[in-house]
């Protein structure tokens, strides 16, 4: 079947060429569309892209970054004040789809892919779309919730705060195959500490559901408390909590929801 390629100059006239054509698909670094283009994907009948510098730009320098849902993960990689996302950018793929694959890519990711969404929604980061309506924020956890009903609207960015500090923000994947695997295992934890306390835990996974979810009853277990060895012991106890692990050929659910917790405790108590 021919598909038509559309490329617009501005993402406004990309974004409602994509809200007025359900055939259409955006076109990000391709990774997965193309793919999905070669295997026969007949739902696709037209792919838009946009030429819009502002999807590329990052705004990095201050207490808030922003990048471009076209902002690729080599890019990522190459821009120091974004070195909170460098392991979560690394971990995907090999080089060739790190300078291919962008962040608005990734938040359609299917497992056992969407790992830098997991690194986001650990982060309580907010996404920027624009479909038919106009431009609005979203939180992610919202975003993900509604992804499916997303896929006519143009993600036009992300934000997230900078942690407060290095050791606030942990990323840990856990692969068959290193570096190039897929995830069996996607931990990411947001551990901000205020007077010797956690104050505002969130804990994400990948392939511990459809989609990135948030481990909230281990987050309880974090929040208020000091990160010694009975508060971890406590949250690797409750991280399996409302997750419902993907069944593929990477891992069974049993075994996720064996391995989630020491690899929780190893994530929260810095070990290797
Ligand atoms: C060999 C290989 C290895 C991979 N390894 C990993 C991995 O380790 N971890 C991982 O997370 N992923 C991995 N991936 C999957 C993929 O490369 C990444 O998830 C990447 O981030 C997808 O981004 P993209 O720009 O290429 O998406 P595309 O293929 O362009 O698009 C994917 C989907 O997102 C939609 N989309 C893209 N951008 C936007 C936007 N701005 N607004 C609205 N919709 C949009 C598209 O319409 C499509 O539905 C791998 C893929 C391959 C082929």
């Amino acid at each position: 079947m021919p598909v038509t390629v559309r490329t617009f100059g501005s993402a406004g006239e990309a974004a409602s060429a994509l809200s007025s054509d359900r055939t259409a698909r955006y076109f990000g670094g391709g990774t997965l569309v193309m793919r999905a283009l070669n295997e026969g994907d007949v739902s696709i009948s037209s792919i838009v892209r946009a030429n819009d510098v502002a999807l590329r730009r990052i705004e990095a320098a201050g207490p808030r970054v922003t990048i471009g849902a076209g902002v690729t993960f080599a890019k990522i990689l190459a821009e120091r004040d974004l070195a909170f996302l460098h392991a979560p950018a690394r971990s995907i793929g090999g080089p060739a789809v790190r300078n291919m694959g962008t962040v608005g890519g990734n938040l359609f990711a299917p497992n056992p892919y969407g790992d830098f969404t997991v690194a986001l929604l650990a982060l309580d980061a907010t996404v920027s779309v624009q479909g038919g309506f106009g431009a609005r924020d979203l939180p992610i956890d919202e975003f993900l919730q509604s992804r499916e009903r997303q896929a006519g609207n143009l993600v036009l960015s992300v934000s997230c705060p900078r942690p407060a500090s290095s050791d606030a923000f942990r990323y840990r994947k856990i692969t068959r195959i290193r570096p190039k695997g897929a995830s069996v295992i996607t931990l990411a934890a947001h551990v901000p500490m205020s007077g010797g306390r956690v104050l505002g835990a969130r804990l994400a996974l990948g392939s511990m559901a459809p989609m990135p979810i948030r481990a909230r009853a281990a987050e309880r277990a974090l929040e208020g408390r000091p990160l010694d060895t009975s508060t971890i012991t406590a949250a690797a106890s409750a991280i399996t909590e409302g997750t419902s692990p993907v069944d593929d050929a990477l891992g069974s659910a049993w075994y996720r929801r064996e391995i989630i917790g020491v690899h929780l405790r190893r994530l929260l108590s810095d070990q290797e």
